[in-house]
């Protein structure tokens, strides 16, 4: 099949939910993708954060045929032993005393804003509201969808879940105006993704922390996007050195493999009581199999290092740029999750990498997001800066 045939079959078939790029891919390498006529493209979109590992990961790849040859599902019926070991791994990094899993972001962070409504109900006067930030992004299932303060992913799907209040991210005061005796969560993403790039400031995190505590609400990080090294620390939320209460993490955590994790703290896992919630494929043999080797990788003190390292590359000289082409109006992120705010679509950028063999994405209009694999090389790195440097002055 030629890519026309098969953006012919997708045209005819499958449902008109994204606006793709006209490409298909047939395999990839390390950071390198190869569509089906040939070309390799270096990937710095990295599948929306899932590619921590990049493609063909000898780890990845060797744990998927083990594992397939073992046993790929059972369901929760039964004691699973790499689930079990998997949801230790994560606790022992983390504030976390309990996981659930599921099979992608959206699915954690509804299991974050049920079991948050749960704990709520215990009060006398049930607390049962949520409160989320202007551009977020939680995920596109109803409870999600209903925290994710974008006009252009809620309007066609009103009337929402109700109890969900916007605050202004990085302005506690915003906050404090929503909070009522019936908050039950406050839920932020540390870097918010798909919003825009833009990483929380720390008196902002430690004032939220505070207030949860003082009006007791819960706290939720949404480490969808910015969790597992990809900030230059395991989780994102220890930047600011504040205990959440529930972390919802997804896309890396299983080399590709579909998975969503709940992690969960002392004050809320008590409240949930077998039957409360449930996930037919939610973390099988086959998935955490393959976790626990990608989950070690990643958790690897000297890899997390080397991507803030890499992070901070890419972003000094991004400033670098920023000075020279005026066009740049800010550079936002941290480590490897890192964005140039344009004063033109973002898209135009988009366009220009793609020709030159580079996929980036955008993050909202204006924003040009780099996403790279976890394993990128300081080449790779210098070839998008590069590629970036010409496509601005010949824009100028
Ligand atoms: N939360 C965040 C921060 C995300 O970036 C995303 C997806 O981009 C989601 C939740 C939803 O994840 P999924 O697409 O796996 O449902």
């Amino acid at each position: 099949m030629t890519t026309k045939d098969i953006i012919g079959k997708t045209e005819q078939f499958v449902l008109k939910t994204y606006g793709r790029k006209p490409l298909a891919f047939e395999n990839g390498n390390g950071v390198n993708l190869t569509d089906i006529e040939g070309n390799v493209y270096l990937d710095f979109a990295s599948g929306l954060g899932v590619n921590a590992l990049g493609y063909a990961h000898p780890l990845v790849s060797s744990l998927i045929k083990k594992q397939a040859d073992l046993v790929i599902h059972t369901s929760n019926l039964y004691h699973i032993p790499s689930q079990a070991l998997l949801a230790e791994k994560i606790c022992s990094t983390c504030f976390g005393e309990r996981v659930f899993f599921c099979n992608s972001g959206t699915e954690a962070v509804e299991g974050a804003l049920k079991f948050a409504r749960k704990w709520g109900k215990k009060f006398s006067n049930p607390k049962i509201d949520f409160i989320a930030f202007k551009n977020s992004f939680h995920g596109r299932t109803l409870g999600a969808l209903s925290a994710t303060m974008q006009e252009k992913y809620q309007k066609s799907f009103e009337p929402l879940v109700p109890g969900f209040f916007e605050a202004v991210f990085n302005d506690i005061d915003s906050v404090k105006k929503v909070t009522t005796d019936k908050t039950a969560a406050i839920i932020i993403e540390p870097l918010q993704g798909e919003g825009g790039v833009s990483f929380a400031d720390s008196k902002f995190m430690k004032a939220l922390e505070k207030l949860c505590r003082e009006q007791d609400i819960l706290l939720i990080v949404d480490e969808v996007q910015c969790g597992m090294a990809r900030t230059g620390k395991l989780h994102a939320h220890t930047h600011f050195d504040i205990t959440p209460d529930i972390m919802v993490l997804a896309k890396p955590l299983a080399g590709g493999l579909p998975i969503g994790a709940t992690v969960v703290g002392p004050r809320v896992w008590p409240e949930m009581k077998p039957g409360d919630h449930a996930s037919t494929f939610g973390g099988n043999h086959f998935i955490t199999g393959v976790a626990c080797g990608v989950f070690d990788l990643l958790s690897d003190p000297s890899f997390v290092q080397s991507v803030a390292e890499k992070g901070e590359y890419l972003r000094t000289e991004l400033l670098n740029l920023m000075k020279k082409y005026p066009s740049i109006r800010e550079i936002r992120g941290k480590g490897l999750l890192v964005g140039a705010l344009m004063d033109f679509p973002a898209s135009e950028a988009v366009e220009y990498f793609q020709k030159e063999r580079i996929l980036i994405c955008a993050a909202g209009q204006h924003v040009v997001r780099f996403i790279p694999p976890l394993i990128v090389s300081m080449n790779d790195i210098d070839r998008v800066l590069d590629t970036f440097d010409l496509f601005l002055a010949r824009r100028a």
